[in-house]
């Protein structure tokens, strides 16, 4: 989103031709990512790319919403304000999620979209762009330090897929490019988890006494710090995610007679921050008229829209108050206005660590959960910055009040969202109403789960009832929009009840299925 531009190292390090990236000031980035509901560090990278991006001061705003966590796909059009948007999946491959889901969920009709006045850039995702190269190179560089390439099997390591066949061309390609390149490698070779060539067969596949592994991952989530390391041999069983190891993994571990080498994703290396701006720029290559707009300076209409709102005495939103105090503003946690003892944050960037773990420590997939932890106050210096920490802790959340204010929300009806489902989720439209609406009352609960009010329909003229009608009004506590507060709204059927229906579905075709069957 729109902030002040501010120091940051790998903002200070990038190449200064990003600088003069032409005529994007009209424009707005959205940066997609897969996210999860149980690693909180699958979507850090993507959140992490995003402010250094950001902190160019490139765009007119830089955002990021995930399949798997908020801000969803729907969720973000209402955020981001650009009359152009760049939309790059920070996804490995072509495949399902980039050729698929993607475009569905975004409703994308193709490279070039032209929707409600602004024109929609859909870029290629980062993990086909020929300059992964050098991340993949610098990594392996990194992890194996001084030893000779020409004494190194170097395996990039990918999911593959039966769902699509594109999943494994991004990884070949790199392959041959590295192969080809004369880098200097004794052999390169691709490995797949799910596919062969397996990784799991590492030690016949390799023949160099060094082996280099690089998971070609966006992030250090479950595949490449938990899974890939059995299948390597390393570990006998899962371990923890890497945001809960204390210490990295030791390089090399000598196993079967030679060294092997194990580096992090390649996603999370700060470059790659380049290549999703690489992306945007062969984009206009290839659509120059498509980008175009007047790069005219425009104020935030959310950002007007949360000063009017605070001239209205409207302060708090959710679970946070925001007060104005000498030189600036500050947020902290409603039940900590009158705390004297708390820590002081300055950075807007700081809510998202903030709002990302509960205080028992536990990871919060939903970040409209009741449960924001206290005991901070952040400190800002001016209502840009308060809009983007107001986005890290309640995602699309402003966004969605004004569009609701001028009548423009569009929500999305839940058998809409069930309808649409594919893949394992395809029949999660199977439940009855009476179902669906128990699932909301049961996964929604204000009190203990999310503090949203739901201002979609179960079906097109077909309001919420039993168990989900307490989630329509004002009775969903801090999320009621009335008297001091900002309204928290809840447009679209999150992944939680996508989920749960999905499941509830399952049992009632098993039910279903013994009921038929012969006795
Ligand atoms: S569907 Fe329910 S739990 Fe999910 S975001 Fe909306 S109100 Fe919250």
């Amino acid at each position: 989103m729109t902030g002040p531009r501010r120091s940051v190292s790998s903002c200070a390090d990038f190449p200064t031709y990003y600088l003069r990236l032409n005529s994007h000031s009209h424009a707005s980035l959205i940066i997609v990512g897969h996210g999860s509901t149980v690693n909180p560090d699958s979507s850090a990278p993507t959140h992490q790319h995003a402010d250094t991006i950001r902190c160019l001061g490139v765009f007119r705003e830089v955002a990021c919403c995930f399949w798997k966590e908020e801000p969803t796909m729907r969720e973000i059009f209402e955020s981001v304000e650009g009359e152009v948007v760049y939309i790059v999946p920070n996804f490995i491959s072509e495949g399902y999620f980039c050729q698929q889901v993607l475009p569905r969920e975004l409703r994308l009709d193709g490279p070039v979209t032209h929707r409600d006045g602004r024109t929609f850039c859909y870029c290629d995702p980062v993990g086909i762009h020929p300059n992964m190269t050098r991340l993949l190179l610098q990594r392996a560089d990194e992890v194996a330090q001084g030893v000779p390439r020409d004494q190194t099997s170097l395996v990039i390591v990918g999911h593959g897929t039966s769902l699509n066949e594109n999943s494994t061309k991004a990884i070949q390609e790199q392959v041959r490019l590295i192969r080809e390149g004369g880098y200097g490698f004794a052999e390169v070779l691709d490995a797949y988890m799910e596919e062969a060539p397996l990784v799991s067969d590492w030690v016949q596949l390799t023949s160099a006494p060094n082996v280099v592994v690089v998971p070609f991952f966006i992030a250090d989530g479950l595949h490449s710090f938990q899974d890939i390391p059995v299948l390597l041999g390393m570990e006998k069983e899962p371990g923890k995610a890497l945001s809960e190891m204390e210490v990295f993994r030791q390089n090399p571990i000598e196993m079967h007679g030679r060294h092997l080498y194990y580096s992090g994703a390649i996603g999370t290396e700060p470059l790659l921050a380049e290549v999703i701006l690489d992306q945007v720029r062969d984009f206009d290559r290839r659509h120059p008229e498509a980008g175009q707009g007047s790069a005219v300076a425009q104020v935030s209409a959310q950002q007007q829209a949360l000063a009017r709102w605070l001239e209205q005495g409207r302060h708090a939103i959710g679970q946070v108050v925001i007060s104005a105090v000498d030189g600036g503003w500050e947020l902290r946690h409603l039940d900590d206005c009158d705390s004297e003892s708390l820590i002081t944050h300055t950075q807007p960037e700081d809510a998202r660590t903030l709002a990302r773990y509960d205080a028992a420590g536990a990871f919060r997939p939903i970040k409209t959960a009741p449960d924001l932890k206290r005991g901070w106050r952040l400190v800002l210096p001016d209502l840009a910055a308060v809009r983007l920490a107001l986005e890290f802790f309640y995602p699309a959340a402003l966004g969605m009040a004004l569009a609701q204010e001028r009548g423009t929300l569009k929500p999305v009806p839940l058998r809409a969202l069930l309808g649409r489902q594919t893949g394992m989720y395809r029949f999660a439209n199977g439940i009855t109403d009476d179902q669906a609406c128990a699932i909301l009352g049961r996964c929604c609960d204000t009190a203990t789960k999310c503090l949203r009010r739901i201002v979609y329909p179960l079906a097109e003229g077909q309001t919420l009832s039993g168990p989900a009608a307490a989630k329509l009004g004002d009775a969903a506590g801090h999320a009621g929009d009335g008297g001091s507060a900002l309204p928290l709204l809840c447009m679209e059927a999150c992944n939680h009840i996508v989920s749960a229906a999905r499941k509830q579905a399952r049992e009632n075709f098993e039910a279903k299925e013994r009921a038929d069957s012969p006795a």
